[in-house]
């Protein structure tokens, strides 16, 4: 079982919380609270709705509006963003945080890195970079965009590194090959992935460090809105370390919506609450993620925090006729076959219940598009996962942005 506060401070902490925001006083009342785990959960949609009705931070802020330092927005990927506000010991507390994970993943003084992450108010972009330059690695804020000169760039400065979305890879591998070039040829050291989902499936990852020639680190678990950054992967790389322990105090919520203990194999939505938040902290908030505990056991790297992968999202669950299919299972599959790039979308109807459900895949040649295979991605899909898919094999799925989407609904 996950070592956690004790439940008096716990308590204190929440309490404290409640009394600085008017929106815990709206939502649970203004008695003072003992029973932690009789508090509603919190949803992003609550908040989203608070924020819109009290621009621009909400009224869960519970600290002055001179304290705040910094301002940002989550990406937006599965529904409207959201302002962030930090104090100077929230930016602190996170950066912090970041330093360690990456220098866990092995960021360090020999490192020149392009942060290849969007800076247009995204956590992943400004914050993720003082994160990183606190392993003393030389970072280039470059962002997202201009894909021509970042090539041309790297190719002045060999034996760089990249940290960006799984996914940006082939907006860059599509300006390479415009320009006669393949990805090796840029001459990448280490790859340091984030944002998205992917590197913990082992044939993707390798997929990437064949074509790249580097080697690639699942680096930057995160969720902009709790902690930006909440894990990486050590070297032993068999899962991500949970490096929020002293920040946030977890529970795990099964699909009937009961709590489980968190114990190795565990497996739930993550639900979170700030230990030492002082702007926008968050009480019991269901994170969406669904978390599986690998091992509380110490690791040969003697890195405190536990073992952690992320199976897919509870928004992202789909039931097709009675069957549970999270898209991002359709990974492995994906990854495995030599014709493949490893990108792909599940593409359902907005209404319920879905009857039908259909996967774009890209070939990495045109010649790959024939029955043979089809037929084959068919029958492993039906095998593995009991749901029978029409497939589309596609020579490019085009991703808005940076960050892939997995799911569309049509
Ligand atoms: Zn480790």
């Amino acid at each position: 079982m996950l070592k956690q506060i004790g439940r008096m401070e716990l308590t204190a902490v929440v309490n404290a919380y409640i009394s600085m925001s008017p929106f815990y006083q709206d939502k649970y009342g203004l008695v003072e609270n003992d029973d932690f785990e009789a508090l509603p959960f919190l949803s992003k949609h609550e908040l989203l709705e608070d924020q819109k009705k009290y621009p621009p931070f909400g009224t869960n802020l519970a600290c002055s509006q001179e304290d705040i330092i910094r301002i940002h927005r989550t990406s937006g990927t599965t529904n409207s963003p959201l302002l962030i506000a930090m104090t100077e010991t929230d930016l602190q507390q996170v950066t912090n945080i970041g330093t360690t994970l990456f220098k866990l993943v092995g960021m360090c003084t020999q490192d020149t890195v392009f942060n290849c992450l969007n800076y247009n108010m995204w956590m992943g972009g400004y914050t993720d970079h003082q994160s990183m330059e606190g392993t003393g690695a030389a970072i280039v804020p470059y962002g997202t965009g201009y894909t021509d000169s970042l090539i041309e760039l790297i190719c002045k400065m060999p034996d760089s590194s990249i940290h960006c979305t799984p996914s940006y890879l082939s907006v860059i591998k599509d300006k390479l090959v415009k320009r006669g070039l393949k990805p090796r040829d840029l001459k990448l050291r280490n790859g340091f992935f984030g944002a998205e989902a992917g590197l913990g499936n082992p044939e993707f990852r390798k997929k990437i460090e064949n074509e790249w020639g580097i080697e690639a680190f699942n680096a930057n678990y995160g969720i902009s809105e709790v902690i930006s950054i909440l894990g990486a992967e050590c070297s032993e790389k068999d899962g991500l370390h949970f490096g929020a322990s002293e920040a946030l105090y977890l529970e795990l919520l099964n699909s009937d919506m009961e709590l489980i203990p968190i114990t190795s194999g565990a497996k739930g939505e993550l639900v979170v609450t700030h230990l030492k938040k002082q702007a926008q902290p968050l009480i019991r908030y269901r994170t969406g993620d669904i978390f599986e505990i690998i091992s509380l056991d110490s690791c040969a790297c003697q890195f405190k925090g536990f073992k952690f992968s992320i199976s897919g999202r509870v928004d992202q669950m789909l039931n097709i006729k009675g069957v549970n299919f999270y898209p991002e299972s359709l990974r492995s599959i994906v990854s495995s076959y030599s014709e493949l790039t490893g990108n792909y979308k599940v593409i359902v109807s907005k209404e319920e219940p879905i009857n039908s459900i259909s996967a774009l895949i890209e070939v990495k040649q045109k010649s790959s598009i024939h029955e043979e295979l089809l037929t084959r991605l068919i029958k492993e899909i039906k095998v593995s996962h009991n749901v029978s898919f029409e497939i589309i094999l596609t020579e490019k799925i085009d991703f808005v942005g940076n960050k892939s989407k997995l799911l569309e609904r049509v």
